[in-house]
């Protein structure tokens, strides 16, 4: 499954030299802490009807560059809205994110499209391909919004993610006529456009059969092997167990981590900050 990644373009390629650099926009990136993606103090309040709603309560978190990390908890405990505040889909009420060395909350809208665009894949529940648009069509959409890669050579780029992810045979096709395992692999193809360092899934899974669902699962595993950073909220708790790090969201807190040996599965070192109380002592 892992050789789908072979014949990759190298990360970097062919960058286009408009006044931005490939991690952030110039002038606002920053090199501290290293983390890929660097969560501090984020707290999210939403004006409803009945009051104010605190769906983030000071989320700390760092995801190191090349990491694979799940978010795992119940329906509302605020998983979106987490991945909303780190991929600008949405703004915190407090605190800040830093992704990919760049304050996002400093980017106005215009510049946060193109830094999303060159910086982070996206994948949905729902595949959110655009209906009016080919699979091919669908991929090489970012790549012209973000202007990473030449017009000339947008096509063939899009041509080789949809071979890579196994569907080269639906490129000219529809999304409405493929299959949904089909579509998600389109949707991690668009992903993929622009060779960005990080990818984000939102219930990538959950809308796909078991089978279906493992093979999305060993893609992005091929995708971490190839240096990509991951973040993936699931429902799945038998996918979230074969992800090396494991965040455990309730009611807007991380309330346990669990980090393993990428080949057993073994639980090595649940951080004692987020353990819950029932979980077996860590072994030190
Ligand atoms: P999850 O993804 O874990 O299911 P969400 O992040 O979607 O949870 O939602 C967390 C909580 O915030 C839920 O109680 C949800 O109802 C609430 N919420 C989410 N988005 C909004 C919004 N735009 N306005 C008001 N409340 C919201
Ligand atoms: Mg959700």
């Amino acid at each position: 499954m892992r050789s789908w990644l072979r014949g990759l373009p190298p990360s970097g390629a062919k960058r286009a030299s408009n006044g931005y650099s490939i991690h952030g926009v110039d002038g606002r990136s920053l090199d501290q802490s290293g983390a890929m993606i660097d969560l501090q103090g984020i707290t999210k309040v939403y004006e409803t009807d009945a009051g104010p709603f605190l769906a983030l309560k000071g989320i700390d978190l760092q995801v190191m560059p090349g990491e694979f990390v799940s978010v795992v908890g119940k329906s509302g405990s605020g998983k979106s809205t987490l991945i909303n505040m780190f991929t600008g889909i949405d703004h915190p009420t407090e605190g800040e994110a830093i992704v990919a060395r760049t304050r996002i909350g400093q980017l106005d809208e215009g510049q946060m499209a193109v830094w999303r665009g060159r910086n982070m894949g996206i994948v949905f529940q729902f595949f959110q391909l655009l209906p009016t648009l080919t699979v091919i069509e669908n991929v090489m959409l970012p790549m012209d919004l973000c202007q990473v890669y030449d017009p000339d050579e947008r096509y063939e780029r899009a041509h080789h993610l949809l071979d890579q992810v196994g569907i080269a045979a639906d490129a000219d096709k529809f999304p409405s006529a493929v299959a949904g395992g089909h579509q998600q692999r389109a949707a991690i193809a668009r992903a993929l456009a622009n060779d960005p360092p990080i990818v984000v899934a939102d219930e990538p899974t959950g809308n796909l059969d078991s089978k279906t669902a493992d093979a999305i699962y060993q893609l992005f595993e091929s995708l971490v092997a190839g240096g990509k950073t991951i973040l993936m909220v699931t429902h799945d708790s038998e996918l979230a167990e074969r992800v090396p790090r494991t965040l455990t969201l309730a009611d807007g807190e991380i309330v346990n981590e669990v980090v393993r040996a990428p080949a057993s599965g073994q639980v090595l070192n649940p951080v004692a900050k987020h353990r819950v109380p029932d979980l077996p002592d860590a072994e030190e």
